[in-house]
Order: C-alpha cells, then sequence, then structure tokens
C-alpha cells in the first residue's frame, strides 16, 4: 500500500507516467528541464482506483493530503484560495498514462466567486477579464461537474450577443459577462437544486471527483475499448495555478507541434489565439492565426517559444505536440506530449528522425502505431474521376484519404447506417467529443468551423479517416436536415466526396483507388522484417488476394477456405449435386466435375505465393449453406439430377440443422463422405505437382489442414484418407512432392488434449475464431445484440472476438503449445482467427511462442509491424 497520493511538479519526472498519468509526468518534467510552467501539483492514478474502490468517494487520509499540497502551492505562488488580495485559481486537468484526447474535461479558473471576481477585476484594472474568466468558470464547473449541459449556457450567451446586437464573445463588455455570471449562477440553481458553490475547497474536490467520475463515462469507456486501454488504469489529475491567456491583446493562448502532424514536413505547425483562453483554440468558435504570424505579434516570445520546442523535441526524440498561454506577453508552457500524426506523418518522421541521427532503427519501428497503417493502406481517388470533377467548395485538409459517402446530420445517425455498411459522410458544424462513434463509423467527416487542431481533425487523424474541416461557406438549414454549399442544397443520402489531403469537396460520388504505399513505409517495414521472429502469413481464397498479400509482404498462407471457390455460379451446381447425393457413386460422379474446378484453383494459388507455404483446409462449413432456397433454383436442381421436386425438397429438409455451428460440418463431412475429402486431396496435390513441374526453382509443401477436429481418432481417420490418396498420387508421379498434415486447433477439446492430437498432426493452427465461439459458447455472429450490455455493465471490455481474450482463450491456446510440443517438439504453430491481424493478439502469439500469424490481406503489414515491435517487446 502506497500512503503517498500527490505529488508536486517538482518531484515527479517523465518516466512516472503510470503514476502521473502522461499530462502530470511531462509537466514534471518540464518543470524539471526549466521551462516556464505554472506550478502545481498531480493527484495519482493510484488515488483514482482508490476512489473507485472506496465506493466514489474520496477518503480522508487522501482529502487531508490533498489539503496540505493545496497549502504548499500557496506557499510557492504567495497566493491563497479564496484570498481578496491575492486569490490563488487554478485548473483542474485530467491525465491518463495514455493521452486521451478530449475524454476527460478541464475546469479552468477554480476559485472564483462573487467576491473574488470583483476583487480581481479591480486589482487587474480589468474587469472585462475578470468576469470572463469566472463566467467561463461557472459554465465549465456546472458542465463538467454537475453535468448541466453546455447548451444551456451556449443559448443565455447568444441572446446576450443578440439583444447587445453584437457577433463575437470579444465584443460583449465587462457589464455584460457579469450579467451572465449572474444568470448562469441562477441556470445551475435551477438545474442542479442548490447555490453555486462558492468555497474554493468545496469547488476544488467537485472537480476532483468530476475528474474521477468522467474515467468512466461512456465516451471514455468506448474510446478505451477502440484503443485496448484497460478500465483498471485511472486517471491523475493535475491542479495547476492558472495563468491567462485573456487579460488583453498582449496575451493570448495555441498550440502547436514540433513537425506537421498531417504530412510529417519538419518544422514548427500550430496555431494560436490572442486574447483567449483555453480551448479557444480547438473549439473551432474563432478561426485562429497560425504560428508563423506569432513572430509579428510578439517576435521575442516566437524564438523563445521555437527555442523550447526544439529542446522538447531533443529531449524526447519525438515530434512534440504541445500547448501554450502567453500572459502579458510572458510565455508558459502547459502541456507537452509525443504528437498525434497521420500514418504518412508517422512514417516520415521515424524515418527523418533517423536520418537526422536521433534515434535507431529499432525505437523508429517501435514508435509507428501498427493500426495506422490501415490509413495508408486506404483508397485515394481515381485521378481521372477527380480530374473532371469540380469542388464545390474547400476547407482545411484536416485529415488525410479519400471519402465517397451519402450525406448523414448526426452522429447516431451515422452510427446507425455505417454499421449497415452505407457508406457515410458525417456533416456537422464542428464534432464534439460525444460524436466519437458516429465518427469511427463513417468514411469522412465534414465541418463547418475548426482549425487543424479541432476535436474533428484530431480524432480524424487518429482514427485515420479523412476530414476536411472550417469549411465555412456551408450553411445549415434551420432544421438541421440540409446544407448548401456551393449553390446546392443537399439533405441525407445526398453523395458527397472528400479530398483529406487538399481540403477539397465535391457534391458528387467519385471512385476511390487503392493507395500506393510510398518509400518511408518501405524503409521501416524493411526494418521491421530484420527484426521480426515470427512469420506473416496470409488468409487469402483466391489468386487475387494471394498476390495483394505478396505484395504486402506475406510469406505463405495460413488459411485457404476451399469451401468460397465454390460459391461461384459454374460450380454450385456441381456442389448442390454432391450433397443431395443419396449413394457414393453419385457423390463421386458429382465430385469428379468439382476436382479440376478445385485443382486449377489450388494451381493459381501455388503460383501467387511463388513457393511460400500454402496451408489449404478441407471443407468446413454446414453443408446446407450451399443448399438452394429459391424455388427455381431447386425446380432447376431437380430437373439436373433427374429426381422430383418433392424427393430434393426431402433431402434439403432432411439437411436441416438447430445448431448449424455446431452440427455436421468440418472433418464431421470427411468422416460420413470420406470420398469429400478425398477429392480434394486429390486436386491438392496433383496441382502442387503440376505447379512444381512448371518450377523447379521453387520447393512446393502443401499443408493439408483438418478442421474442427476434438478427438484424435477422428483426425487419425481422415488423415488416413489424406494419406492414402496423396501417396498413391505421388507414387505415380515423378516428383518426389512432400506435404504436411495438420489441423486447426478450434475446438476446446483438441486444445485440452493437444499431447494426443500432436501424435497424428504435424502443425497445429489455431482457429480462435471458432475457439473464441466455442470457449464462451456464444457465437460471433449473435454476441453483437448482447455485448454492448456487458460493455456497460463492465463484464467485458472488449469484443472476444476482436481482440484475443488472454485470460480464457489464450489460456487454451498456451496449454496447447505445451501439449502439443510435448509430443512433437518441432510442431509448426500458427494462428489464422481474425486475431492474427490485431496487435495486441500479436504479441499474445509471440510470448506463447507461435511460429507464424495469418491474417486478411490489407492486415499483412500491420502484422509484419507488430511482429517486430513484439520480438523487440521480448528481446
Ligand atoms: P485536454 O487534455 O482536453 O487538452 P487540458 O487539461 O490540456 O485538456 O486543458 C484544456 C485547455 O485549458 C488547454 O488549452 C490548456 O492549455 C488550458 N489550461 C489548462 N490548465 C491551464 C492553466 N493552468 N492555465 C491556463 N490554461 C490552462
Ligand atoms: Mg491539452
Ligand atoms: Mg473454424
Amino acid at each position: 500500500m502506497t500512503d503517498k497520493y500527490v505529488y508536486e511538479f517538482s518531484e515527479g519526472d517523465a518516466s512516472m507516467k503510470n503514476l502521473l498519468g502522461g499530462k502530470g509526468a511531462n509537466l514534471a518534467e518540464m518543470t524539471g528541464l526549466g521551462m516556464p510552467v505554472p506550478q502545481g501539483f498531480t493527484i495519482t492514478t493510484e488515488a483514482c482506483t482508490q476512489y473507485y474502490a472506496d465506493g466514489e468517494q474520496i477518503n480522508d487520509a487522501i482529502q487531508a493530503e490533498i489539503l496540505t499540497y493545496v497549502g504548499k502551492l500557496e506557499g510557492m505562488t504567495g497566493k491563497k484560495f479564496g484570498d481578496l488580495d491575492n486569490p490563488l485559481l487554478v485548473s483542474v486537468r485530467s491525465g491518463a498514462r495514455a493521452s486521451m484526447p478530449g475524454m476527460m474535461d478541464t475546469i479552468l479558473n477554480l476559485g472564483m466567486n462573487d467576491e473574488v471576481a470583483a476583487r480581481f477585476a479591480e486589482k487587474t484594472n480589468n474587469p472585462r477579464f475578470a468576469y470572463d474568466s469566472y463566467r467561463r468558470f461557472i459554465q465549465m464547473y456546472s458542465d463538467v461537474v454537475m453535468e448541466v449541459g453546455k447548451s444551456y449556457f451556449e443559448k443565455l450567451i447568444d441572446e446576450m450577443k443578440e439583444e447587445r446586437g453584437v457577433k463575437l464573445d470579444t465584443e460583449l463588455t465587462a457589464e455584460d459577462l457579469k450579467e451572465l455570471a449572474e444568470k448562469f449562477k441562477a441556470q445551475y440553481k435551477d438545474k442542479v437544486g442548490t447555490d453555486f458553490p462558492s468555497d474554493p475547497v468545496e469547488q476544488l474536490f467537485g472537480a476532483i471527483k468530476a475528474v474521477f467520475r468522467s474515467w468512466d463515462n461512456p465516451r471514455a469507456v468506448y474510446y478505451r475499448r477502440m484503443n485496448d486501454i484497460p478500465g483498471s488504469w485511472g486517471t491523475a489529475v493535475n491542479v495547476q495555478s492558472m495563468v491567462f491567456g485573456n487579460t488583453g491583446d498582449t496575451s493570448g493562448t495555441g498550440v502547436a507541434f514540433s513537425r506537421n502532424p498531417a504530412t510529417g514536413e519538419a518544422g514548427l505547425f500550430g496555431e494560436f489565439l490572442m486574447n483567449a483562453q483555453g480551448e479557444d483554440v480547438v473549439a473551432g468558435i474563432r478561426t485562429p492565426e497560425t504560428i508563423d504570424q506569432l513572430k509579428d505579434e510578439n517576435p521575442a516570445v516566437y524564438a523563445q517559444f521555437a527555442d523550447i520546442v526544439s529542446s522538447l523535441e531533443n529531449h524526447y526524440a519525438d515530434m512534440q505536440d504541445m500547448e501554450f498561454t502567453i500572459e502579458d506577453g510572458k510565455l508558459f508552457m502547459l502541456q507537452t506530449r509525443n504528437g498525434k500524426r497521420t500514418a504518412a506523418a508517422a512514417f516520415k518522421i521515424a524515418c527523418d528522425l533517423v536520418d537526422e541521427g536521433k534515434i535507431t532503427p529499432e525505437k523508429a519501428v517501435a514508435m509507428i502505431d501498427p493500426k495506422q497503417i490501415d490509413a495508408l493502406l486506404h483508397p485515394q481517388f481515381d485521378g481521372a474521376e477527380l480530374k473532371a470533377a469540380t469542388p464545390i467548395g474547400k476547407g482545411l485538409p484536416a485529415s488525410p484519404g479519400a471519402a465517397c459517402g451519402k450525406v448523414s446530420f448526426t452522429a447516431e445517425d451515422a452510427a446507425a447506417r455505417g454499421k449497415t455498411g452505407e457508406p457515410v459522410i458525417l456533416v456537422r458544424l464542428e464534432t464534439t467529443p460525444e460524436d466519437i462513434e458516429g465518427m469511427h463509423h463513417s468514411q469522412g467527416i465534414l465541418t463547418a468551423r475548426g482549425g487543424m487542431t479541432s476535436h474533428a481533425a484530431v480524432v480524424a487523424r487518429g482514427m485515420g479517416t479523412c476530414c476536411v474541416s472550417g469549411l465555412g461557406d456551408v450553411t445549415f438549414a434551420a432544421d438541421g436536415k440540409s446544407f448548401s454549399l456551393g449553390g446546392q442544397t443537399f439533405t441525407e443520402n445526398d453523395w458527397l466526396s472528400l479530398d483529406g489531403s487538399t481540403g477539397n469537396v465535391y457534391g458528387q460520388q467519385i471512385a476511390t483507388v487503392p493507395a500506393e504505399i510510398g518509400g518511408y513505409f518501405g524503409r521501416i517495414m524493411e526494418w521491421a522484417d530484420q527484426y521480426r521472429t515470427m512469420n506473416v502469413r496470409t488468409n487469402a481464397d483466391t489468386p487475387a488476394d494471394a498476390r495483394q498479400a505478396r505484395e504486402f509482404g506475406a510469406e505463405g498462407i495460413g488459411l485457404c477456405r476451399t469451401e468460397h471457390m465454390f460459391f461461384e455460379t459454374d460450380r454450385i451446381a456441381a456442389i448442390r449435386e454432391m450433397i443431395v447425393s443419396k449413394t457414393v457413386e453419385q457423390r463421386e460422379a458429382a465430385l469428379a466435375k468439382l476436382l479440376p474446378m478445385q485443382r486449377g484453383d489450388f494451381e493459381g494459388i501455388y503460383e501467387a505465393m511463388e513457393g511460400f507455404p500454402v496451408t489449404i483446409r478441407l471443407l468446413d462449413p454446414p453443408l446446407h449453406e450451399f443448399l438452394p432456397t429459391d424455388e427455381d433454383d431447386i425446380v432447376a436442381l431437380a430437373a439436373d439430377m433427374n429426381i422430383s421436386v418433392d424427393e430434393l425438397k426431402n433431402v434439403i429438409a432432411s439437411l436441416h440443422e438447430f445448431n448449424p455451428m455446431m452440427g455436421h460440418r468440418g472433418c464431421r463431412l470427411d468422416v460420413t463422405y470420406p470420398e469429400i475429402g478425398a477429392m480434394q486431396t486429390r486436386a491438392i496435390i496433383e496441382a502442387a505437382i503440376n505447379v512444381q513441374k512448371a518450377h523447379p526453382e521453387w520447393k512446393i509443401v502443401p499443408e493439408i489442414m483438418i478442421p474442427l477436429v476434438g478427438e484424435v481418432k477422428e483426425l487419425a481417420f481422415v488423415k488416413k484418407i489424406i494419406t492414402d490418396t496423396a501417396d498413391a498420387i505421388i507414387a505415380d508421379s515423378d516428383v518426389a512432392l512432400e506435404y504436411k498434415v495438420g489441423t486447426m486447433i478450434e475446438i476446446p477439446r483438441a486444445a485440452i488434449t493437444a499431447d494426443e492430437i500432436a501424435k497424428e498432426a504435424e502443425f497445429f493452427s489455431f482457429g480462435t475464431n471458432d475457439l473464441t465461439q466455442m470457449t464462451f459458447g456464444f457465437s460471433r455472429d449473435d454476441a453483437g445484440k448482447f455485448l454492448d450490455a456487458y460493455y456497460d455493465k463492465k463484464i467485458y471490455e472488449n469484443d472476444p472476438f476482436a481482440r484475443l481474450d488472454q485470460d480464457g482463450v489464450g489460456k487454451l491456446v498456451k496449454t496447447a503449445v505445451e501439449l502439443g510440443k510435448s509430443t512433437r517438439p518441432d510442431i509448426k504453430l500458427g494462428i489464422c482467427g481474425e486475431h492474427g491481424g490485431d496487435p495486441s493478439s500479436i504479441e499474445f502469439c509471440q510470448k506463447v511462442g507461435l511460429n507464424y500469424v495469418s491474417c486478411s490481406p490489407f492486415r499483412v503489414p500491420i502484422a509484419r509491424l507488430a511482429a517486430a515491435q513484439s520480438a523487440l517487446n521480448n528481446k
């Protein structure tokens, strides 16, 4: 048990991120570097965990400790809470270990009350500033702590501006703002039922609790699930003395990156606003100036800032994202962190830092988020179509890529439609953190307000989603159900195309084409491949997929599903005939028709894989999936097969299963109909012999995989069908072909009897989709209906089909690995479920000692990078 829950900034450093959160650790680090940081203290993430352990309360000991540090801060600043002559005003800021932009809410100017504001107005000789700060505090406190809702206050501001006949907040006078503060307090009392708290200590504890609570708000929980952040980490709270960017024209506030976060270009990049506070820059209420203009505004401060930026970048050896405030011409640093960036920028920055001698190639590989690669592999507009199109508007190129979809006006609608696979473009005045799920399900995001660092821009870049922001020409209809742009009116379902790299907006559908992968990407991947110890294969069923995967660097096929080939129109008749056959002879006749088709498919796949290993799985799904349901199809099939329609319908009815996922499928098909396995083996082996002959430079070793095995005897039975068939064909040929027979481990019984299974199986491939399904006892296709309730109730934090459940399913994998190796030390081990492309699951595969991961072609580069990082982490 710790008994220290609070640290002054001067007591911490960057290595204490887990305890102090990212923001707190970096404030401490900057303090240690002697940079101008308004002083304060950090309440640790452990205090947050303790708050939840104590039933959402701050216990007496921690309260007392916090008050001690308030005293220390008062001593340090010479200011006092509630003191009229020299009031201490603070910000209360959350900060988790991993940065969660916009997820947690900050309160500024805490410590204000009627008397303090009045004296502050006098003392600073700036009543406008004093009352602006006061009304902001009431607004933030009401929203964050009491959840009154921002809109009530915005409405009051708008009404006031309307009455006064002004457009900008800055045009409101001190008297106006004072009146506004009164109205805000009345609004608070109306909604909350009690007076607005005037005691700074009460305000402080209210705010700290609100930060702790916000750790569990739905937006934060959703963000964590998307980013694999465990709920147990908690957030720290930073209490920091205020500096003011809103005292007048010699003050201001801004955000900056040490390199361009969209392109990676070297050089300071950012925005600022004079006479503004806190979130004004990112909120998109006023359009900010670019950081270069600060040079004209205040050259000395600009020079000092540029200096700090380069020291910070060198110190952290990574691109920094910083917040600063200028108070009456004096610069203060309020935050630094490793900046979020686009995938393209991430690769360029990593290579540039290596070239500048600031990091090693290992660090370059480690610093790229594998999930981001997706964005690079995403489509761009078709060149010809783009040329022919004329933009109807131009906003800021906030997050690159091309997007085409139908207009959606609310995040809820975008999420609902996006989930069904409909391409949507979310069109908003500006986005807020509540919109995150809708943004996630959109192809692209268009906002009327906001700069390059607005919420929409930052979040979209993080997601790799195309975004155009600050398109001021958009005007929304009063009912919010249409907007006009470039003389056209758009309603829901109208097509819109966005170019996130130029900011161009098109009022039409423009085709997109796959991305081209540039030079920086290649360099990093080459390094990654040097560090990687696991192989990366792909799941591919067609020669085209196999070729795509090879281009992305796949080193073989981990799963080729033979059934997908059967759905093509020229084959479905033959496969249906096979299924409804009553005798072995009938079935063999149908299979004979399928043989040349399968053989051709496999030849194409071996060719595409150029001698890399290919694992082919025997037929797996329930047969009725192939049966006709349409009356016309049934009549046609009956005629083909020379049987009556009624007879055929009887056969179809007899194939009905109550629970097909656990029915007559997988190796059970070969146990009942050995001729199916025999035909497939023949196709696999004959194709291999043909391709081997054509390419003596390759060594083709087919790996035949038997699905859904639960018992070694059924494996032995099916294996014998395979070896009998294969050995006979090979003996008859003039090629000494080698082949392997192995199994999927996807039934819990196979995992826990893996020592037995390994007697027959030369390799295991973990089919973690079925294994997850069978272990949890719920199906992937139905889980969506109830998993949300499980997330809400904190029973599960993640979708176990997306991220391997390491405690349960992972334990089965680990057990099977150990048992399998005990029987057959050189057994080849891989994974071929969806998890094979998920970075945290890949790390797990590295730890348990798998030889390879296999994933869909577009995830191959992600897996290569994640595998390299896992190898580096587990060196
Ligand atoms: P977020 O994590 O959402 O960026 P922050 O805690 O960084 O939230 O703060 C929100 C805004 O308030 C930022 O613009 C920040 O610079 C500003 N801010 C925070 N603390 C202070 C302070 N002590 N003085 C002046 N501005 C502050
Ligand atoms: Mg911040
Ligand atoms: Mg399976």
